[in-house]
């Protein structure tokens, strides 16, 4: 009689990974790269961003005493490590500016 039921129109469902597998963005984790290439991305960030700024001495201690580091990129992370996106933390790249991961 020409009523649309809902076997008219297949829903196309999209395939899906296993949830096992599923890495969705709220699930991310700092990647699996050690502290050099941290630096490296951080460095690579400072060449090919404009507008970022060091946090001063004193503002840097402070996030420090909190246990954590902003980043380059504005995300946070340990002071020790580096954020989402694998660019070090401002205490990592301060603790040693002339080490730029090479
Ligand atoms: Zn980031």
């Amino acid at each position: 009689m020409g009523e649309v039921t809902a076997t008219d129109r297949a829903l196309v469902v999209p395939q899906t990974a296993p949830d096992a597998t599923l890495v969705t963005v709220s699930d991310a984790r700092p990647p699996a790269i050690d502290r050099a290439a941290a630096l490296r991305n951080a460095h690579h960030f400072f060449e090919t961003t404009s507008g970022w700024a060091p946090p001063d001495e004193d503002t840097l201690a402070e996030w420090v005493a909190d246990g954590v580091s902003p980043c380059p990129d504005e995300c946070t992370a340990t002071p020790d490590g580096w954020c989402d996106h694998g660019i070090a933390s401002w205490a990592l790249i301060l603790a040693d500016p002339d080490d730029i991961g090479r």
